[in-house]
């Protein structure tokens, strides 16, 4: 079994009434083996279909710059490189630290027509956090970064490091990661 371990960035603006469609502008992943070692890493930008001028919001708080996104790829080629990076046809359960990113993928393959069959195998490695530690409710990244003594290292909100971070708190505990 692999852990993919991954942290998604999407289109966003500032004020939340904002009737736009949010759309995946980075897939930050990690490979982690049922040990607990990291494999390889997967990082790439996404070009929005909707939107691909990005708001100084999302900017400020992504640090991805508009023309990082300008010399993306498109979803459809970029998702391709990311299921063949998983390897689909060895076991393996996408995770991420709550269920947004599931959903997120979920919207995104609605929007390009394309099969979401891939996704079904995924746990929120924060739901499952606040189990394993008898938490009343669960704690956002950086809380559990610090409740474990492990250092944010590198940029909050950028899906690379996030999946770095999230790697750290997951491998903190392998072996009490319950796949369905
Ligand atoms: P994160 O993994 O926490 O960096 O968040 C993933 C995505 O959720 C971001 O790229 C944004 O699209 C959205 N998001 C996160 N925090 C905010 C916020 N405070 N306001 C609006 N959108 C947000
Ligand atoms: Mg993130």
């Amino acid at each position: 079994m692999n852990y993919i371990i991954l942290d998604l960035e999407a289109t966003c603006w500032k004020d939340r009434s904002v009737q736009k469609q949010n759309e995946i502008i980075e897939i930050g992943a990690v490979k982690i083996n049922e040990s607990g070692e990291s494999l390889s890493e997967f990082c790439e930008f996404i070009k929005p279909k909707l939107n691909p001028i990005l708001s100084d919001f999302c900017k400020g708080l992504t640090t991805i710059t508009q023309e990082e996104i300008d010399t993306a790829d498109i979803y459809e080629n970029v998702i391709e490189r990311f299921k063949s990076w998983i390897t689909l046809d060895e076991p393996y359960v996408l995770c991420s630290w709550g269920f947004y990113d599931k959903k997120q993928f979920q919207k995104d393959g609605e929007l390009h027509n394309l099969n979401t069959e891939w996704l079904k195998n995924h746990i929120s490695v924060k739901h499952q956090y606040a189990e394993i530690k008898n938490l009343s409710k669960p704690l956002g990244m950086g809380g559990a970064l610090k409740k474990e003594k492990l250092t944010l290292e590198g940029t909050h909100h950028r899906g690379i490091d996030d999946a770095r971070n999230i790697a750290k708190i997951f491998k903190a505990h392998i072996g009490k990661w319950s796949i369905q």
